[in-house]
Parts: C-alpha cells; structure tokens; sequence
C-alpha cells in the first residue's frame, strides 16, 4: 500500500484536463509537483509568457504528495563541504539564496489566498557520536562565516564536555552546554544515546495541499495563459535550435522553452537536434532514491515540530549517514476529527540506473519493523507496542552527482532549463528554483550560482544566449 497522509488529505475538485491535439506555448512545463507549480507561478507572475505543465500522472502526487513534509532550508550535503568545493562567497550565496525561500513561500500563500497550513517551528537534529557533532559544528563554524546569523549552534550535554577536548576554541565557542536531561527533553526522546542537538528554524506542511491549491489558483488567475494536462507522459523531448518539440499521449507540444521539473529524470529521453548529446550525460547524473515513510495518529495535545535523529549505528548509504527525521503536526483524517499525525522516515533505496520508479511498489514489511523498532526505542511518546501505523508510503527522491539541484539553462541547448534534484530536500528548493527560473526566462541577468548546470562540452556562451 502506497497512500500518505497529504494525498489522503487532499481535497480536489478540479476536473482533469487531457492532452489531446497538438499544441503550442512558450515555456513548457514538464512535471506537475511542487518545482513545476513554483515555476509556473513565478513565471507567469514575472514574465508575460503562456506555460503549460504536462504531468505524466495527476498535480502533486509525486515526491510532492509523499514526503515528510519538513520544512527545511539546509542542504543535505554538509556545508563545510559546498564550501570547500565552491568557495566561501558561492557556498553563502546558495544558502542566502535556498533561506529566501522562505519569505517566497510566505509570499506566495499570502498572494494566492491559499488555506494550507504552514506551522513553523524550531526543528532539531539529535547526535549521538562525536564525530556526528563535529561535523555539524564544522557547518556552523563556515555558516557563521559566511554571515549567516546562527548564534549558539549546538547544544552538548555537560557530563560530555570531553567531546570538546581538541576542538579549536572558534568551533567549541558554537557549543553551549546544559544537562543531558535537557537535550533528551528538546529531542523529546529517552534514549540516552542522544547527547547533542542543534536546531534551526523549521515547518511542517502538506505540500501536496500547497500544490494542487496553487494549480487552482494559477488557473483561475491566468486563464488565457496557463493549461495543465494531467495523464500526459513526455515520452521524448526534442530540442532545436529555436525551441523544442515534446511528443506526449501520441501529441506534439511546441514550445520556446521547456523546463524539467520531472524530480529526476524519468521516462523521457531527450534528443537534442541543436548539439552535445544530453540525454546520455543526464542519465548519468541524476539517480532515483525511494524514501519510506509510516505515520500514526496522536491526540491533538502537542505542538508541531520537526526532529532528525542520527543514531550511532546508523547506517550509511552513497549519499552520507542514513538519520530518520519525524514531523508532527495537526491532521484531520477521520470525518473532521482533529489529530495530530506522526510521520517517521528514514530508510531509503537507491533506484537502479534507468528502471523506472513503480509507485504501486508494496511497503515492504522489513521497513515497516525498522521504523517501528526506531519509533519505541526513541520517541517518548511512541504509542503502545505494537505500532499499526495509519499510513504507510514511499515516494522518489532525485539525487544530483554532486548533491546540489540544477536550475538554470542546459549549457549544450538553452532552450531547455531544469529545476530538479531535490537531493533529499527540496520543497524550499524547490520554490527558489522556480523563482529563479523566472529570471532566466523574463531575460534578466543573473550571477552565477553554484546551481547552475554545468557540461564541459558546451560554452558558456550557450548560457548567455538562454537569456
Ligand atoms: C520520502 C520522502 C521524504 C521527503 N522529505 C522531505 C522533507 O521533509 N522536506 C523537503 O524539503 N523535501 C523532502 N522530500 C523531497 C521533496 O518531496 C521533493 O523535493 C519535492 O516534492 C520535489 O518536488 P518536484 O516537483 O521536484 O518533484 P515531484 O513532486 O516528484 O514532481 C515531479 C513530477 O514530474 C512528473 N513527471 C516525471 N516524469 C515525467 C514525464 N516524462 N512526463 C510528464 N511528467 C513527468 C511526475 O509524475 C511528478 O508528478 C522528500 C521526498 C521523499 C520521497
């Protein structure tokens, strides 16, 4: 069974709309989640271009409709790390740029009228080995560097002031100490193991409800320029010199520009009639991870919050320590009954190369033991064993060779931009990327960011033209 609770809630009364003749409009859309209705939005906000979005299934019921719903604006890949691959000012930039996603959520909620709830909180991240520890306050050393306000960053339980033995003291000044109670207390946890948290600004929201409102919204708004056609696979993407051609549902779609949002790289294949071979190159470089998540339903007497937990037998998959992370937040699943739900994830599977993700996949038992085990060892309000979660689902998550999203112009064809690759987070993401997309689109000029799609094949002149 693959059914998440933000699907379960989503209240759509929109009919569908079919790809059926050939058609044409100036920015394609392909991909009908959160990344492809931000661009949308912020394109037809910015931009007095037509777009239309081809969703190969129905809005939002992607990665969009089965994530954790955590609102979050920092990169899985650690910082320290982006720092030291592009510079101090770019790595600033990038999370600048990924922290302004905020306000535009804000914005954008407040502009469409939308009903979604957005509760923001502050999250944390429990640590139960130094060298975990470590390495968050290496971030926040270069976060702290780079101007971006973090205060005391990280909390360490006093009968494990040890761990600080070595530390270079512009490191361990980030380090408050308070009881280990109290660390247990912020990570509502009473496994012992836990004896760091860091915290940070957080939110939970259904982003399914988020993105399917804002397709109402765009709809109504823009009439004459906006369509969705939802069943509509882009089974080949074809690129020339003056724009492209997406055959889907047996149409032809023709358009100036076509923007990926597909999350990774699904069932298309690209031809591009104006140079370097993409498809090829792109295949390669963005990979498919299936998260798993279960949730169950609480009494509606805590508030939200958002928890990642890094126990010391974690496991490590290619792209770092596997850490589970839980959400809570209010719910209305029974006719109106107000709960709160608890979504737990964590374990996860790469996809292999070129086999296309099933959504239909059962949740598979051993994961199903694995969450339930984490959840009694660690949240103190854990219901009582055994837990039968109220949903189970899993959902794909498109990972970049480099961990960082692409958005921006492709360099061997500019007629084609992508935002996509959520690494693991990409709801905020998600929302820069199409306010950015917005900008390459309406002609502005843009520095270079560390985003930007990158082929040493091609020129950086095929960039500028993208313009
Ligand atoms: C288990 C899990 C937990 C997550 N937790 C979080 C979290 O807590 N916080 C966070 O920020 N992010 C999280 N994410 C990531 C986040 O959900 C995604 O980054 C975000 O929803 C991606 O949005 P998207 O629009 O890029 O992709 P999607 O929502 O997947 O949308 C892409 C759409 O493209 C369509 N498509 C693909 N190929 C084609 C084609 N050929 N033709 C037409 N349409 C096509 C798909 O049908 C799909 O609807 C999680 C993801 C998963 C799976």
């Amino acid at each position: 069974m693959n059914l998440s609770p933000w699907i379960d809630q989503l209240k759509r009364t929109r009919k569908e709309t079919r790809l059926s003749a050939d058609t044409k409009v100036d920015v394609a859309v392909i991909g009908g989640g959160i990344a492809g209705l931000s661009t949308a939005y912020f394109t037809l906000k910015k931009t007095d271009k037509s777009v239309a979005i081809i969703e190969a299934n129905l809005v939002a019921h992607g990665a969009t409709g089965h994530n954790a719903g955590q609102v979050v604006s920092y990169f899985e890949r650690p910082f320290s790390n982006i720092v030291a691959e592009f510079g101090l000012d770019l790595a600033a930039q990038a999370q600048d740029a990924i922290d302004s996603a905020w306000v535009d959520l804000e914005t954008i909620i407040h502009d469409a009228n939308l009903q979604t709830p957005l509760h923001r909180c502050t999250g944390y991240v429990g640590f139960s080995s130094r060298s975990q520890m470590i390495r968050y306050l290496e971030d926040a050393y270069w976060k702290k560097r780079a101007g971006i306000p973090i205060e005391r960053s990280i909390f360490l339980a006093k009968d494990h002031a040890k761990w600080l033995e070595g530390v270079a003291s512009d490191r361990a000044d980030l380090v408050s100490l308070i009881t280990h109670h109290e660390i247990q207390s912020l990570l509502e946890t009473d496994d012992p193991q836990y004896v760091a948290a860091g915290f940070s600004p957080k939110g939970c929201m259904n982003s399914a409800s988020f993105t399917e409102e804002l397709a109402g919204y765009l709809l109504a708004q823009y009439p004459d320029r906006f369509a969705i056609y939802e069943y509509a696979t882009a089974n080949i993407l074809e690129l020339n010199g003056t724009g492209s051609v997406i055959h889907a549902n047996g149409v032809e779609v023709r358009s100036k520009k076509t923007v990926l949002c597909t999350n990774g790289f699904e069932q298309i294949t690209i031809l591009n009639r104006g140079g370097a071979d993409i498809d090829v190159n792109f295949h390669e470089q963005v990979h498919g991870t299936i998260g798993y998540m279960q949730a169950y339903l609480d009494p509606i007497d805590r508030s939200p919050t958002a928890i990642s937990y890094f126990p010391a037998d974690t496991k490590v998959s290619a792209q770092g320590e596997i850490y589970y992370y839980l959400t809570r937040r209010p719910h209305d699943k029974e006719k109106h009954i107000r709960h709160n739900i608890v979504c737990i994830g964590g374990p996860e599977e790469r996809l292999p190369e070129r086999i296309t993700y099933n959504k239909n996949q059962a949740f598979p038992d051993e994961v199903k033991k694995e969450i339930n085990a984490f959840v009694e060892r660690t949240y103190e309000h854990a219901p009582a064993s055994p837990i039968e979660p109220a949903y189970t689902w899993h959902g794909l998550m498109g990972y970049t060779a480099n961990g960082i999203r692409l958005i921006g112009p492709e360099p061997c064809n500019p007629h084609l931009l992508y935002n996509l690759g959520c690494n693991g987070i990409g709801i905020l993401p998600s929302i820069y990327g199409g306010k950015r997309i917005s900008q390459f689109l309406s002609g502005k000029k843009v520095k270079p960011t560390i985003f930007d799609p990158k082929d040493y094949r091609c020129s950086i002149e095929n960039k500028k033209t993208a313009r």
